[in-house]
């Protein structure tokens, strides 16, 4: 049973030193996909992907229009809270103090 919700996907690859990755709200370009649509990507043959899409992403400088891809077709962004989220490499912020 796949969820539509918070499951994270790796990040894209490993920090480097002094860097983390951190989970944040995409930009304006990426929304939720619209209900009912498929995923564009095309997968072997040239054929569409087909998937339910998940997210979706703002194309074209003139005519605007949306592209709908699934999670795997959604150069990693994901759902959280309703909201397109994607992975941002910032500055270690430093030290923290241990949680407990
Ligand atoms: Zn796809």
């Amino acid at each position: 049973m796949e969820s539509m919700t918070a499951e994270r996907p790796p990040v894209p690859y490993p920090a480097p030193p002094g860097d983390v990755w951190v989970a944040e709200e995409a930009g304006p370009d990426w929304q939720p996909a619209e209900a009912g649509r498929k995923c564009r990507a095309l997968g072997p043959g040239g054929t569409a992907h087909g998937a339910p899409a998940a997210v979706r992403q703002l194309h074209g400088l003139h005519r605007r229009v949306w592209w709908q891809f699934c999670l795997q077709h959604g150069e990693g962004h994901w759902i959280e809270d309703g909201k397109v989220m994607q992975w941002v490499l910032k500055d270690e912020p430093g030290p923290q103090p241990p949680e407990s």
